[in-house]
């Protein structure tokens, strides 16, 4: 079961880390861009001998170099949204308070920025106290036939783009869903599990979380398909995830990793909570009435995320390993991967007492072990 290394762009948009890698590419680009039009502007300021504004547009295109050489390096780039907002803002009003209202079609600009960059309600509250602040001062300069066209346009323009930021956002999250969920079992798909593992490798390396992961392959279930047909073999499908499901903590997660294959991630569980939990799954899917008829079992493989340099792969495939072990030696069984860290003793003996099952250890150096071969 190998894992995948290439991403396609769905992946890229979805997986957070990528959005920034993403984004901050865009960022760079958009404000190298804007570089190059301020700093010439300011030079042209220096030239016609206003230095006042000079001043300022030079301060704005040194500190938009600086950004752009920080995105590139840091490639984060949410809090270079709220920097350049605030910052922009203030010179805004240092700029109205110079240049008098003439300047304030620049408002509407910022406006925009604002929604496009940052948080929509900071977006908006921005916008009325940007709109507030350059009305008082320039107050005496303004007229009744300016307010009556500014404001209304202002505020037209504040709705429109308040709107489409929570249409964006709602179609993000459905487009989520979307490509998250598998739509046969309900539950999160392969891409989601990638997402997360991607997250726990990058999460689990700053913190002392046990995560343990299984892997559940239901056992000939093309004799199912054959037996039974399948559109059968679907519904036994959505009535195995539901199982799962209900079997689980609502703190833990299951995704369908491909056809009859699915992955349990057990948070705040280590290798002896997560074997009997998948002891437990094994049972109750031998034993379910609805699932009788099929005969249907599962084997499953587990074991423990623990190691803080190990990376995804590998805790992937030492579950694949113990799965693969369950069905070689025959089939609904779970088998558990010790891993280096594990004291395989202290381990054995855990399993035995969760288990009620012999303490004794055929074999020690053995790292993958069956629970049922414990079994009295
Ligand atoms: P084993 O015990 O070794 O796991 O045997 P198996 O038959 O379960 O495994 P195998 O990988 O040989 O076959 C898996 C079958 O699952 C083959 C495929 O037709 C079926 N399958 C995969 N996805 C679906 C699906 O969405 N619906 C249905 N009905 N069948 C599916
Ligand atoms: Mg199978
Ligand atoms: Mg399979």
């Amino acid at each position: 079961m190998p894992l995948e290394t290439k991403k396609t762009n769905l992946e890229m948009f979805l997986g957070q880390n990528q959005i920034q890698n993403l984004d901050s590419r865009y960022y760079f680009y958009g404000i190298s861009v804007a570089f190059f039009i301020i700093f010439p502007m300011s030079m042209y300021r220096f030239y016609t001998n206003d230095f006042v504004i000079g001043m300022f547009d030079l301060a704005i295109s040194l500190l938009l170099l600086s950004l752009s050489i920080s995105i590139w390096r840091r490639k984060k780039v949410q809090y270079v949204n709220y920097v350049v907002f605030g910052i922009s803002s203030i010179f805004m009003l240092i700029i109205v308070s110079v240049k008098g209202i003439n300047s304030f079609m620049w408002i509407f600009a910022f406006v925009g920025i604002g929604y496009y960059t940052i948080n929509k309600t900071v977006a908006l509250a921005s916008s009325i106290l940007l709109s507030l602040a350059s009305t008082l001062i320039v107050i005496d300069q303004i007229t009744t036939e300016f307010l009556v066209s500014y404001y209304p346009a202002l505020i037209l323009l504040n709705i429109l783009l308040y709107l489409g930021a929570s249409k964006s956002e709602n179609q993000q999250s459905l487009l989520f869903e979307l490509a998250t969920i598998d739509s046969l079992t309900r539950v999160k798909n392969r891409l989601a599990f990638n997402e997360k593992l991607d997250d726990l490798s990058a999460s689990l390396s700053r913190s002392n979380q046990t995560v343990s992961i299984m892997i559940l392959d239901i056992d000939h279930f093309k004799k199912i398909n054959d037996t039974f047909g399948h559109a059968e073999g679907d519904e036994v499908l959505a009535v195995f995830a539901k199982l799962i499901k209900a079997s689980i903590r609502s703190s833990d997660s299951v995704y369908r990793y491909g056809g009859e294959e699915f992955v349990v991630l057990a948070y705040n569980s280590n290798l002896d909570s997560a074997a009997k939990l998948a002891e437990s799954i094994r049972e109750k899917v031998a034993a379910f009435p609805s699932l009788a008829k099929y005969d249907l079992t599962v084997s499953i493989g587990v074991t423990e995320i623990p190691a803080k340099d190990e990376n995804a792969t590998s805790w992937l495939d030492r579950a694949d390993e113990a799965l693969y072990l369950s069905k070689k030696r025959g089939r609904n069984k779970v088998y558990l991967a010790l891993h280096d860290e594990t004291s395989h003793t202290d381990s054995y003996q855990e399993y035995a007492k969760y288990f009620n099952l012999e303490s004794s250890l055929e074999n020690k150096d053995e790292k993958i072990v069956s629970l049922n071969s414990y079994k009295a």
